[in-house]
């Protein structure tokens, strides 16, 4: 079953809470094996999602870009690294990132729903969602704030339901 943006946001409006409060006991009470079981719920959501279908985190939230990605993606378009900061990103204080000014993502294609930069795109892009996260106990509340865009770490959250009771 591929999981489409359509259901996953129907779905989404419905549980995202119960998701969220679920995650929450879980990062109080982590369960013994926690690591393993998020390598095999992996593997198990990735034969079931189409990110090509999805694209949800590039319209919806931003990288952070760090000073090798800039380096890395300004010398591939041929612009300065300054020029590139100037033209597409934003320093938030708050974390001390640098972000993208404007959502959906400058470099996604909206006809194909591909990345126009795939082979130098960001580091945190390369590894979204980060479903298995080590540990996984300290990535929790991250996937707390995913699961209400990407249907991948909704999904997994799903799983993880079935295995672990609590
Ligand atoms: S750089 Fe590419 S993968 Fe990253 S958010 Fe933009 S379009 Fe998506
Ligand atoms: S990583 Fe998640 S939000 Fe991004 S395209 Fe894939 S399923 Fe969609």
């Amino acid at each position: 079953m591929i999981v489409s943006l359509r259901t996953f946001r129907k779905k989404m409006k419905e549980n995202h809470r119960k998701l969220r409060r679920y995650l929450g006991r879980l990062e109080k009470d982590p369960a013994p094996g926690l690591d393993k079981m998020a390598e095999q719920i992996d593997a198990e959501v990735w034969a079931e999602t189409d990110c090509l279908a999805c694209g949800n985190c590039c319209k919806r939230m931003t990288p952070t870009f760090k000073r090798k990605d800039v380096l890395r993606i300004s010398a591939h378009l041929n612009m300065t690294p300054a020029a590139f900061t100037e033209k597409w990103l934003v320093y938030e204080k708050k974390d001390g990132d640098w972000i993208n000014k404007k959502q959906p993502c400058q470099f996604l294609d909206r006809k194909t729903n591909r990345c126009s930069i795939y082979a130098v795109r960001p580091a945190d892009c390369a590894g979204f969602p980060y479903l298995k996260k080590k540990k996984m106990k300290d990535y929790l509340h991250v996937h707390q704030q995913n699961v209400e865009y990407c249907p991948a770490s909704y999904r997994m959250v799903e799983k993880l339901m079935e295995r672990v009771v609590i």
